[in-house]
């Protein structure tokens, strides 16, 4: 088969800044060692994340052009639902400026003390709004998804009988359930069909609304495609309509398979439920018929969101993850393995087996693809998932570092150029020293913290 290109050309560039191992060893130790304070214009290869950060496609930016900035019955809004709506097939589409304002609709008004609500793996954007109102975010992925190396082709599955389970045991106080797709947190994973009819099945079974986190609903759909029997001739879209169908709501960040810099949605089946959250997106977003987007952005993401789906583009996209997972694969670099839909995720417990996870190993190899590489990837361990309780470090159980891709915005020679910098880092393993945490905010630390080096 010939090789898998970008399917696109380049019509617009935007330059990037090289610096020198040296600056960006004072660059780094400004920021607290914590890429996230780090100015971009100081970042070479910026991987810190997918989310608003794809490369928005000419048909894009023509119907930026033609968007309808009134405030009320914009005529952009009534196109972006009628594609949200051909798309997800849900009766409601409520506009938000990006995903965790769709979470914070649901969590404020079904959230509170006493509520659990279960997920593969809860995002931290969704857990931080589900614990901020009070209630208990739990995570039910599947036994396969621990196994950083297992090649099970659907390791952002639910386990089904432990949600059966759980239900069982709360009744009356899951309010909802999701599932993410694909699971972010657990590496880009993708959840089969099969597990999704399932896990649809036991929230029927126990009267519990379902709610899918859909911000990479078109992956998702093409590793249904690619790896689950039945579907291999259908399309991307016939397969997203058909995971749809299964739920009650989805909540989606446009920046993600939105193709947009900024967007997102909640949408919902029962009516009642939407017009609470309508009145409460008023008080915090905006108007129904904008939410917090301009009516260019609802323009751009109704033609994003058919872009997504196409099959030139998935390929390319879920190819290019998959490239980089087999050559770090093969210098002995351990990734979280099959490869996943958005990015690169590498296991920095083995890649540093010196540092124990107190010393935030993850953090450590984040830092050090920065200064060998003006690379930026980010923590996804014991910095963002583990805890300090009284002072004392309650570690994550995993320590990865996330390498997420831009959609349509670095070519394979940027890869390769990334491949070299883990080679340099791999023959300097050795060498590193851990960091400590010196301040941290009470939620979604990470994006904030100072650390210090070790020693
Ligand atoms: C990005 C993301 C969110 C939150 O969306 P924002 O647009 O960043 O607010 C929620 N869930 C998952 C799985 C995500 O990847």
């Amino acid at each position: 088969m010939p090789e898998i290109i970008e399917p696109f050309r380049i019509k617009a560039v935007e330059p990037i800044r090289s610096t020198t191992t040296d600056e960006r060893c004072q660059i780094l130790a400004d920021a607290h060692y914590n890429p996230f304070l780090i100015h971009a214009d100081d970042v070479l290869i910026d991987l810190l994340t997918d989310s608003g950060t794809s490369a928005m496609s000419a048909a894009q930016w023509a119907a930026v052009m033609v968007g309808d900035e009134s405030y009320a019955g914009s005529r952009s809004f009534y196109r972006f639902q009628e594609k949200v709506q051909e798309i997800f097939g849900f009766n409601f589409v409520i506009p938000t400026h990006q995903g965790r304002a769709a979470e914070k609709l649901l969590a404020t008004l079904l959230g509170g003390p006493g509520h659990k609500i279960p997920n593969n793996n809860h995002f931290d954007t969704t857990r931080a709004n589900i614990e901020y109102s009070g209630a208990e975010a739990i995570d039910l992925v599947c036994s396969e998804a621990k196994d950083l190396g297992s090649d099970y082709p659907f390791k952002g599955n639910i386990d089904i009988p432990r949600l059966r389970e759980f239900l069982a045991a709360n009744r009356g106080d899951v309010p909802f359930g999701m599932v993410t797709i694909t699971n972010n947190a657990g590496g880009g994973q993708p959840v089969s069909m099969a597990n999704l009819r399932e896990i649809s099945a036991t929230y029927r079974e126990f009267g519990v609304p379902f709610i899918i986190d859909s911000c990479r609903f078109a992956e998702n759909a093409w590793f249904i495609k690619q790896r689950e029997p039945g579907y291999g001739h259908k399309s991307p879209k016939e397969i997203a309509q058909e995971i749809f169908s299964l739920a009650d709501g989805a909540t989606m960040s446009l920046k993600k398979d939105g193709f947009g810099n900024i967007g997102g949605f909640l949408a919902l089946n029962e009516e009642k439920l939407a017009e609470q959250c309508r009145n409460l997106l008023i008080l915090t977003e905006g108007f129904p018929t904008y939410g917090g987007m301009a009516g260019r952005d609802m323009e751009a993401l109704a033609v994003g969101l058919e872009e997504t789906l196409q099959e030139d583009y998935l390929r390319y996209r879920v190819r290019t993850v998959e490239y980089v997972v087999e050559r770090l694969n093969k210098l002995g670099v351990q990734t979280v393995r099959p490869a996943g839909g958005h990015a690169v995720y590498v296991d920095a417990r083995s890649f540093y087996p010196q540092l124990p996870q107190s010393a935030f190993p993850a953090q450590v190899l984040v830092c050090e693809l920065y200064r060998h590489g003006g690379i930026r990837g980010v923590e996804i361990g014991s910095a963002m998932f583990g805890r300090s309780v009284d002072g004392v470090e309650i570690p994550a159980d995993k320590e990865l570092v996330r390498l997420a891709m831009p959609r349509r915005v670095y070519t394979q020679a940027h890869m390769n150029y990334m491949i070299e910098v883990f080679e340099v880092l791999l023959k300097e393993r050795e060498q590193v020293s851990g960091l400590k945490i010196l301040k941290q905010a009470p939620i979604l630390r990470h994006f904030t913290a100072w650390f210090e080096p070790l020693n």
